[in-house]
């Protein structure tokens, strides 16, 4: 059955909603792109999903809640005709979500649907009161809270530059106290960026003043948009975790999620771009991709294709080899991320 893809890059047969991936946060989790790639208010080091190519601060109309309910609607029921669970329709795109305008009315009409909804942010645009009001819509968010340290802000997440660091603390701090949903946090840790005794102590006081059901400490342990990111040692990633637990904090690492991740899970619906929506957002090992390909009932050799036009790149990373969306390969040549 056909997918709702996205228009900018139709004929790339990117799909606005992906999977679902099994994520040990919020189980069977439909995944949502409801940005251009790589559209996105930071640029961070460790991002997976390659160099920000869109960066920008205001907020856009890009796909529109009509075709973002629609892939949502579609893929929801071809789930339910594979009687594939979903737990929870999340939007994770490879940029940011709070900078689509039509948000709020995208979340309020998947809820409809009868999904529970989940938003994964970086928080920078919390302190616009119509980012939190539509956000707060969502049964889920989780806030990235690397540092409160501005200048590892500026070296870690690489935010464009109109925006201030005190007013995106404030945006978390205040989101935070009128959120009624299930809130939880989200900390990646750079050996030597952010993972010192005194960096972690401030991240962790902030963290346990926002009252998180869970506070989520992770590492980098797909392909960094920086090849020199590496990510903190088994040793450090513990200390870490035992420092947030020093502050009541309930914690847990994500280090594991990654394998969880790429382990075989049925993708009901096409699945070339079952996987091309997939790797746009997670780079994949390669050994994943063949069995979710193969679970899938699709075939290697289309996968290879897709590979050789470039639209799906190889990338080596800590001694493997996963497979990446490649940016460049999609969208339009001379169009920018955001069409304009
Ligand atoms: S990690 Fe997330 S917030 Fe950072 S640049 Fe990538 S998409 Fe944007």
């Amino acid at each position: 059955m056909s997918q709702v893809l996205i228009p900018e890059v139709e004929e790339e047969r990117l799909p606005i909603a992906f999977g679902p991936v099994r994520s040990r946060r919020l189980g069977w989790s439909l995944g949502v792109n409801n940005v251009p790639p790589k559209t996105c208010t930071y640029a961070c080091v460790y991002c997976q999903v390659g160099a920000t190519t869109g960066a920008r601060r205001d907020r856009d109309a890009f796909f529109g809640s009509d075709a973002v309910v629609a892939a949502v609607a579609e893929r929801l029921a071809t789930c339910r005709r594979a009687a594939q669970p979903v737990d929870a329709v999340t939007f994770v795109p490879d940029g940011e979500p709070t900078l689509d305008r039509d948000l709020g009315d995208s979340i309020r009409r998947i809820a409809e649907l009868g999904a529970r909804v989940a938003v994964l942010t970086n928080a920078s645009l919390m302190w616009r009161d119509d980012v939190r009001d539509e956000v707060a819509a969502a049964d889920q968010v989780s806030l990235k809270v690397d540092t409160v340290d501005e200048t590892t802000w500026e070296r870690m997440n690489r935010p464009i530059g109109e925006l201030r660091f005190d007013t995106v603390l404030e945006g978390v701090r205040r989101f935070a106290r009128e959120y009624r949903g299930d809130l939880t946090t989200e900390t990646m840790l750079v050996a030597g960026l952010n993972d010192g005794e005194t960096s972690l102590r401030a991240t962790a006081a902030f963290v346990s003043a926002l009252d998180p059901l869970r506070a989520y400490v992770a590492v980098p342990t797909r392909p960094p948009a920086e090849p020199w990111v590496r990510s903190p040692t088994i040793e450090t990633t513990r200390h870490a975790a035992e420092v947030f637990r020093a502050f009541d904090l309930p914690v847990s690492c994500l280090v594991e999620e990654v394998a969880e991740r790429d382990g075989p899970f049925p993708t009901p619906g096409d699945p070339t771009a079952g996987l091309l929506g997939i790797v746009a957002v997670h780079p994949m090992t390669v050994s994943g991709a063949r069995d979710l390909v193969a679970r899938a009932g699709g075939d290697w050799p289309a996968v290879r294709a897709l590979i050789r036009s470039g639209r799906i790149a190889h990338v080596r990373h800590a001694g493997r080899t996963y497979l990446r969306a490649s940016s460049e390969h999609r969208r339009r040549p001379g169009r920018s991320a955001t069409g304009r």
